[in-house]
């Protein structure tokens, strides 16, 4: 099996080869690894920070595990994420979240993020004016993102047995792009009689999920708000350490962290692998390799709940001695 990977910026560099290293164990060596770049870095060596090649790369195999890059704020080029999801189509962003059975964490929690991937707010375009010191914003919300992304949300529920689909807006508020979006999930809901479905506001999503995470099932929604609940859910598990995602499109399947490159603190081996060893796990699962994807879950699992935990889990392992934990009890 080819898998293209990047390694991208900041702490990606320590947790990408960790987590190629599973991959490759449970595999019995059975991966082709092939490298593309992108990110800050590469592009301070004088590149494009999204090289045509590596999207090119990406489009020919399918197969994808892609390193968190840093997007520099408030000016600079376009955000990586945003250029690759566009270019490839990635149209859903797919976070499971599950209990690690960490102590102060939910139990039995079992949710699935289905977030927009390509429109809406997130990618909205800003114009800054600057004799009037004001910025307008133009977003584009379609029928067809949600209608494919409900879609695919709903065809999870189903292979996996979740109990409810829910779609999330601000419909009160942004009424005409929350209606049309609701209209193309409800019609989705209507070829899906036996899963149940129903509609929150995402601010009382936030709070619900705080209050009862064990009620929830898939949930539907907007690019930017799915970005913001990502990383509230990826506290629910245990903290951005430990919450995997996928950015998944019509021919091509990327693997990726919800957490981004840490750069304050990389280059130190601190790292936690989990994120990206669970996002590698998705990955094998959706060639099929179910077996030496189940063996990661079931290490990385087995190896937090045994005490070996990095610093963000309250422990002392870095990078490397915490995948050493891992591969021991692959
Ligand atoms: P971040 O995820 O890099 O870091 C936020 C905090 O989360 C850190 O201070 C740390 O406490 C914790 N954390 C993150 N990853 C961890 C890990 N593997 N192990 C242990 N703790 C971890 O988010 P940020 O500081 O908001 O963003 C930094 C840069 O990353 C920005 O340039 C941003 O644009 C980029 N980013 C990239 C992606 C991506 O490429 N998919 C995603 C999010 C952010």
């Amino acid at each position: 099996m080819k898998i293209v990977y990047i390694n991208g910026d900041g702490i990606g560099k320590e947790v990408m080869p960790a987590t190629r290293q599973v991959m490759s164990y449970a595999m019995d060596g059975e991966i082709e690894w092939i490298e593309a770049r992108a990110g800050l870095e590469h592009y301070k060596d004088g590149n494009e920070p999204l090289p045509a090649p590596t999207v090119e790369l990406i489009r020919a195999h399918g197969l994808a595990i892609k390193g968190p890059t840093t997007t520099p704020g408030g000016e600079g080029f376009e955000s990586v994420n945003v250029a690759l999801r566009r270019a490839l189509d990635l149209y859903v962003g797919l976070r499971p979240v599950f209990s690690l059975g960490l102590e102060g964490r939910p139990t039995d929690m079992r949710i699935a993020l289905f977030r927009e991937n390509i429109e809406g707010l997130y990618a909205c375009e800003e114009v800054l004016n600057l004799d009037a010191q004001e910025v307008r914003l133009t977003a584009r919300f379609t029928r067809d993102a949600m209608y494919r992304l409900a879609r695919a949300a709903f065809l999870y529920a189903k292979e996996l047995g979740y109990p409810r689909v829910t779609y999330v807006d601000k419909q009160n508020i942004h009424k005409v792009w929350g209606r049309l979006y609701h209209q193309a999930f409800t019609d989705v809901a209507g070829a899906f009689p036996e899963i149940p479905s129903d509609h929150r506001l995402v601010d009382a999503t936030n709070m619900f999920l705080s209050l009862a995470p064990q009620s929830w099932g898939v949930i539907v929604t907007e690019n930017m708000f799915g970005d913001i609940l990502a990383d509230h859910l990826a506290a629910l598990m245990g903290g951005l350490g430990v919450a995997p995602g996928a950015n998944i499109g019509y021919g091509s399947y990327v693997a990726e962290a919800v957490h981004g490159s840490w750069p304050e603190r990389a280059g130190e081996g601190i790292a936690n692998p989990t994120a990206l060893m669970l996002s590698g796990a998705m990955l094998l699962e959706h060639t099929g390799a179910t077996h030496p994807a189940s063996r990661i879950r079931e290490a990385v699992c087995k190896a937090i709940a045994q005490g070996e935990r990095t610093g963000d889990l309250g422990g002392k392992l870095t990078t490397m001695e915490f995948t050493q934990a891992v591969l021991r009890r692959l």
